[in-house]
């Protein structure tokens, strides 16, 4: 029996990997991840907000190959950063929301980490405009 990572509840689902019994867990475990990749920069520059020093890396480390993806499967640049870098938080293989959303293979069960981390980031992106 799997166990929820978060509060240790037995996880009853038939997925592969599912580590979270559900949405609140999920966001939960991202929350926490979250805050321990910005701990060091809050020290550094207490000034600098932490969330769009985040969302700065997560723009350069996924520019060229969401540029790349974006051209050659015409989508929105930004909503594929942003899913690239829900793949990264969740533990995913970039290849699940390649094929899932740009290359339409519906047959790819959904995976609930990735889209609730994907809601998270789009959120943080339009607070900082
Ligand atoms: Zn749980």
């Amino acid at each position: 029996m799997t166990k929820c990572v978060v509060c240790g509840e037995p996880i009853f689902s038939s997925r592969k990997g599912v580590k979270y019994c559900n949405q609140n867990c999920t966001q939960k475990a991202y929350d926490r991840k979250r805050a321990a990749s910005t701990k060091k920069s809050e020290s550094d520059d207490a000034v600098n907000h932490d969330a769009s020093k985040v969302v700065k890396e997560f723009n350069l480390n996924n520019w060229d190959k969401a540029t790349i993806l974006a051209e050659e499967y015409k989508k929105d640049i930004q909503f594929i950063q942003r899913s690239l870098e829900a793949c990264r938080l969740a533990e995913v293989p970039e290849s699940y929301f390649i094929d899932r959303y740009l290359k339409g293979d519906k047959s790819i069960p959904l995976n609930e980490e990735v889209n609730v981390i994907s809601l998270k980031l789009q959120k943080e992106v339009y607070r900082q405009r």
